[in-house]
Order: C-alpha cells, then sequence, then structure tokens
C-alpha cells in the first residue's frame, strides 16, 4: 500500500511531548501512559501521559479562578476578537492539524482537510459573532393585582465549569461544536479528548494559548474515559457537561451528574434513514447512499446506515449501491485518491466485524464486503447487505463501521413505522421530487434534523442534535450557545405604594 510522508511540521509536532493545560501552563499528565498509534500503519506515533485525579482538581479549580479572573471580565467584545483570532489561527494551521488528524484517527486526509480547514474555523467564527448578542429582557411583572409597582429584567450569565468529553471521529469538528459556543458564553471548559486521538486537542491547547486564551479559560486533560472521563461527570467543581459519544456511556454521565445535578448536553448514536423513491437519478443517489454510510470508514453519528428502496427501483438500485461501495479505493489515509481509511483502533475493527458477522449469520445478502483486506492496518471493506430484515442486530445496532444495510419498502405507512422503530433519532434523508411527499416524511422522522435531497449538511446556524436515545439538547445556531447560559431575573420596586 502507497504511504505518503507527513510534512516535518506535522512530525515535529506528533513526535513532541504532548501535555496537559492547566490554568495556562503545559505540564506532563501524572496519570497513565497512553500510546497514541497510527491505524492505518499500527505504528505507535507517541506516548501521552494522563491526567491524574489531583490533575483534574487543578483544572476545576484553576476554571473557576478564570471565572473570577481575567476571562470572567473579559468583556464580550474581546472575547469575541479572541475567538475569532483561535479561528484564524486553526485556519492558518489547518494543513498540519489535518495530517494531525489523518495519523492519529485515520480519517481521509481530503476529509481531514475539510474538518480542519472549513468546518472548525467556521464554527468557530460564527460563535465569535455570539459574544455580544447574549441579552436579557426587560418588562412589567404582573405581581398580585399590582402592573405598576415592579420591573423586572432578565440577565443571561454563563452557566460555570464545563466539562467538554469528546470521541475520537473528527476532533477539530467535535471540538468546535463544544469549545466554540461555550467559551462564546463565557463558560470555563475543562476538555477531555478520546485517548485513542487527542493530539488535535494538544494542537488547540497551542493554539488558544497562542490567541491569548486567559490561564484557566480552557484546560485540556488526557486521559481514559473510565478514569478522567467519568471523575469530570461526577465532579462537585463542574456545573455542566456536554458530551458526545456511545449511547451507553452518555447514560452513564447522566447517572454520574445527578451528585450536583449539574447539567448536561448530549450528542449520542444513530441509525440514520436514507430514503430513496424511483422518480430520482439513481445513479447519483446511489452512490451518495454509499458515499455517506462510508464517510469516515462509517464512523460518523450521522451515517446513512439504514437505506430505505422503494420496490419499482429496488434490484437495480442496490447494485448501483455495490458498485459504489466496489469503486471506494482503500488505502493509506495520506494518499489523496483513498476513500476509504482505517478504523480507528484493533477493537473497534473487531466490534464492526462481529456486527457483519452477525447480519451473514442472521440471514441477510452480503452483496460485497468480504474482499481480502491490507494485513497492517485496520481496515474494514465498505460492506453492503441485501434483504435486512428490521429485526436483525444489523438493522437495530449502531455499528459505526462501514456497514450498509438495504431494505426494500413499498407502502409509505409501514416504511415510516420501520423507519421510526429505533431507540435512535439523529438524522435521516428523503429522496425525491415530489415536493407533498418529501414534507410528509421529513415531517415524519423523528429525528433532529432531516435532509431533503441532501443527506446530513454541517452548518452552525442549522440547529444539530438528537431525538430519543440520541441526545439532549442541539448544538450549533442560537441553541447551541443557550444550553451554556443560564437566566436569572432581577425585580426592582419603582412604584411609591409601601411593599412587604
Ligand atoms: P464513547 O466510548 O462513548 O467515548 C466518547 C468519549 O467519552 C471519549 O472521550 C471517552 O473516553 C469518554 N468516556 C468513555 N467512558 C466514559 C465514562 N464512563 N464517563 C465519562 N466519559 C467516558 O464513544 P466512542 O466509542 O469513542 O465513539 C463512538 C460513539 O460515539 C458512537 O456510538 C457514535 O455514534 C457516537 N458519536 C456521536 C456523535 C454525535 O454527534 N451524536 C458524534 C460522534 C460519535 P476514552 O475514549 O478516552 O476512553
Ligand atoms: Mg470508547
Amino acid at each position: 500500500m502507497e504511504e505518503l510522508d507527513f510534512s516535518p511540521e506535522a512530525a515535529a509536532f506528533m513526535a513532541r511531548d504532548h501535555l496537559l493545560l492547566i490554568g495556562g501552563k503545559r505540564v506532563r499528565g501524572e496519570g497513565a501512559e497512553i500510546v497514541i498509534e497510527n491505524p492505518a500503519r499500527q505504528e505507535a506515533i507517541t506516548t501521552i501521559g494522563s491526567a491524574s485525579l489531583a490533575q483534574l482538581d487543578e483544572a476545576v479549580a484553576a476554571a473557576r479562578a478564570a471565572l473570577k479572573g481575567e476571562w470572567g471580565r473579559m468583556n464580550a467584545r474581546d472575547r469575541g476578537l479572541l475567538l475569532t483570532r483561535f479561528a484564524e489561527l486553526i485556519e492558518k494551521n489547518a494543513a498540519v492539524i489535518a495530517e494531525v488528524l489523518t495519523a492519529e484517527l485515520g480519517q481521509t486526509h481530503r476529509s481531514a482537510k475539510a474538518v480542519a480547514g472549513t468546518l472548525s474555523p467556521q464554527i468557530f467564527r460564527y460563535y465569535a459573532g455570539w459574544t455580544d448578542k447574549i441579552v436579557g429582557e426587560a418588562f412589567d411583572p404582573i405581581v398580585g393585582m399590582d402592573t405598576q409597582q415592579f420591573m423586572a429584567m432578565t440577565m443571561r450569565e454563563p452557566i460555570g465549569v464545563v466539562g467538554a468529553i469528546i470521541p475520537w471521529n473528527a476532533s477539530p469538528g467535535m471540538m468546535g461544536l463544544k469549545l466554540a459556543p461555550s467559551l462564546a458564553a463565557g463558560c470555563a471548559v475543562i476538555l477531555k479528548p478520546a485517548e485513542l486521538a487527542p493530539l488535535c486537542a494538544s494542537y488547540f491547547a497551542d493554539l488558544w494559548q497562542e490567541a491569548g486564551g486567559p490561564p484557566g479559560s480552557l484546560n485540556v486533560l488526557h486521559g481514559y474515559g473510565a478514569d478522567v472521563g467519568a471523575a469530570m461527570a461526577v465532579h462537585d467543581g463542574i456545573d455542566k457537561i456536554t458530551f458526545t459519544g456511545s449511547t451507553a456511556v452518555g447514560k452513564s454521565i447522566v447517572a454520574a451528574a445527578a451528585g450536583n445535578l449539574k447539567k448536561v448536553t448530549l450528542e449520542l448514536g444513530g441509525k440514520s434513514p436514507f430514503i430513496v423513491f424511483p422518480d430520482v437519478d439513481q445513479d447519483l443517489v446511489a452512490k451518495t447512499a454509499a458515499a455517506w454510510c462510508f464517510v469516515a470508514s462509517g464512523q460518523a453519528c450521522v451515517a446513512a446506515s439504514r437505506v430505505f428502496v422503494h420496490a419499482d427501483i429496488y434490484d437495480s438500485f442496490i447494485e448501483k449501491v455495490r458498485d459504489a461501495a466496489l469503486a471506494m479505493k482503500l488505502a493509506d489515509p495520506m494518499d489523496a485518491q483513498c476513500d476509504i481509511g482505517p478504523l480507528v483502533s484493533a477493537q473497534q475493527k473487531a466490534r464492526v466485524t462481529e456486527h457483519i458477522r452477525s447480519g451473514v449469520e442472521q440471514g441477510a445478502r452480503m452483496l460485497c464486503g468480504d474482499e481480502p483486506v491490507p494485513d497492517v492496518g485496520h481496515f474494514v471493506r465498505p460492506t453492503v447487505f441485501a434483504d435486512v430484515d428490521p429485526d436483525m442486530r444489523i438493522a437495530r445496532e449502531e455499528i459505526f463501521g462501514p456497514v450498509l444495510s438495504l431494505f426494500k419498502f413499498d407502502d409509505e405507512s409501514e416504511l415510516m413505522r420501520v423507519v421510526n422503530d429505533t431507540p435512535f433519532g439523529l438524522s435521516g434523508s428523503v429522496w425525491t421530487h415530489n415536493l407533498e411527499r418529501a414534507l410528509r416524511i421529513a415531517r415524519g422522522i423523528d429525528a433532529g434534523q432531516i435532509g431533503i435531497n441532501v443527506h446530513a449538511p454541517m452548518s452552525p446556524q442549522t440547529p444539530f442534535g438528537g431525538n430519543k436515545q440520541s441526545g439532549w439538547g442541539r448544538e450549533f445556531a442560537r441553541n447551541g450557545i443557550e444550553e451554556f447560559l443560564k437566566v436569572k431575573a432581577i425585580t426592582i420596586k419603582i412604584g411609591d405604594k409601601p411593599v412587604l
């Protein structure tokens, strides 16, 4: 397999010591040592020290101090300018960040460049514009029988210290979703990236300092979820957790948060439908379905993992999906032609392979996916199953790998029953030029965002999040910043009547 060299800048960054950021200082993690691997080459990139629980306490103290110090006093305009500088630095360094992302995650360099160079800075710029638009209201409250004696106002204040816990996929985008609105709101943040892919977060820590982020405003702790992540979820000094990851861990965070009733926002798993009617350009839509199921080797929460095809075109369409899957080039992700990189880890490959085995065992028809893979690297071929029964495991469970299930449908109401018969409700799309039908189906899918003739477009202006067990709350847009604000009402007596 052809490998391409990393640039000297990226290689030097990755080989460096990856320290924590606590209270404006880079310090070595005193907890367990974690080896970071390139999943395409199965080579160690570097070893990092995870944070000890004492260092978590220090980060919480530093964040609390920041809220009372320079960061808490910074005016809204300056906070916006800081976030803008940060966005500019991400853009300036996007080529190197994209290489780091490709190295630690195995995401294709092509898509890593879009995440690091476009999506991530766009999110920071968008929320930079929100800092000075956080305002309250003033009104005449009706107290008892009296409408003239009082005036009231609302203030919207930062919720406090935020713990941000992110998964390994597309981390510059994940950091945008978590850090941009929380910092724009004026919160102090403790970020814990995934232990499998923490290096982009280490890069962002450098850039936040370079941009002039005050001490303690952003703290970065490396470490395992079961240690550092779980300790954040129970920590009394943290006011809110914003989390992206699996539904199982999301539930454990909710349970842990009960101790101090910290607020929680969750972006969890998905099993998103992609619904195709006969009136579309079949070649294009089949390619799009494959592209959106196999994006990031299927390690995307919005992946189009359930493709529903109308009976009139089912036989020809599923062949087109198979051909699109077979045409995808599996390669070292630094290769510009690579469509499918490896999965993030040996464990993830084992999990996905087990799902594929269950599909075969439960009687789904495998159209492709069993061609050989390279010996080195955690590669799984894009796998397409036809004639999938809605009760099969591959139809019900989130696989988080390159596995596409095809379902045949005829009747629209039966279609909608099956589409919504899932614990997930993250995303989905419908493909037809019949306007009434498109809107009827878009309204009928129980999910946070639906595409009509487009799948999962990401825009910072468009609320993003899940229904049912796909999450709590929304990111992006005004909704995203509201999650990091709390409302205080202040009532003032203005009338001259004595009030007890
Ligand atoms: P995960 O195991 O839930 O991990 C996500 C993050 O939580 C990681 O930083 C992890 O740390 C940490 N963590 C693990 N156990 C924890 C605990 N007990 N308490 C606190 N934190 C803990 O998910 P993953 O396997 O990395 O990622 C795949 C999953 O994420 C999929 O289910 C996918 O759908 C979901 N996801 C959802 C979205 C979305 O926006 N809805 C986006 C991407 C991914 P370590 O990794 O360091 O152990
Ligand atoms: Mg995990």
